[in-house]
């Protein structure tokens, strides 16, 4: 299967895509990997983007969208995959139509990931990271430490990070408003999108995720 993945900051689209590709053996593609992969590897595109992130500036669709069809070019995408963070905008979705074009393939489906927005506030703005180690993490509402800012595990200082600040979350989920929704609309008119409530448990959201790609038990 071919699959898109989208849905607002908080909507656990990491995780739900590495479920779901798991479940469908099939290579789960992320944005972030995909940076990091060819940053590392000291890739052409790699370098190109560094540049651009070092100097403070948003790499160009045309780097991010030559890094997507590089990856989609290796043989195990080639029975299918689940893309996670790309298409993130307008032009890059047209692009990848284009690239499935060309390849005489389509997607199956795109799947939306939906949450409240006060709800996604709540998840983001209420966590706590350990200082000692960032894989310790907390919640104020929903998993508390035992001791208010204490981490249960190691007994590090709890905080929260600049990145889950409230006034930042309300920043990136306008972004996500304006340059990724209209991805939405445009897969709509390809009668590709399909709606996953997104609250609950994480293996819930799964099963509903997998049901609706008609891999339901
Ligand atoms: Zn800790």
């Amino acid at each position: 299967m071919r699959i898109v993945l989208v849905g607002p900051p908080g909507a656990g689209k990491g995780t739900q895509a590495a479920y779901l590709a798991k479940n469908l053996s099939i290579p789960h593609i992320s944005t972030g990997d995909l940076f990091r992969a060819n940053i590392s590897q000291g890739t052409d595109l790699g370098k190109e983007a560094k540049s651009y992130m070092d100097a403070g500036n948003l790499v160009p669709d045309s780097v991010t969208i030559a890094m997507a069809e590089d990856r989609l070019d290796q043989d195990d995408a080639g029975q299918g995959f689940l893309l996670d963070g790309f298409p993130r905008n307008l032009g890059q979705a047209e692009a990848l139509d284009g690239y499935l074009k060309d390849k005489g393939v389509k997607l199956d489906a795109v799947l939306d990931l939906e949450v409240p927005e006060d709800e996604v506030v709540k998840r983001i703005a209420g966590r706590r990271i350990c200082r000692n180690d960032s894989s310790h993490v907390f919640h104020v509402d929903y998993h508390k430490p035992k001791t208010e800012g204490v981490c249960d595990i190691c007994g590090g200082d709890l905080y929260q990070r600049e990145d889950d600040r409230e006034a930042t979350v309300r920043k990136r989920l306008e972004v996500y408003h304006t340059e990724t929704e209209p991805i939405i609309d445009h897969y709509k008119a390809q009668d590709l999108v399909v709606t996953i409530p997104a609250l609950g448990k994480v293996d819930e959201v799964t099963r509903r995720a997998m049901a609706a790609l008609g891999k339901g038990e």
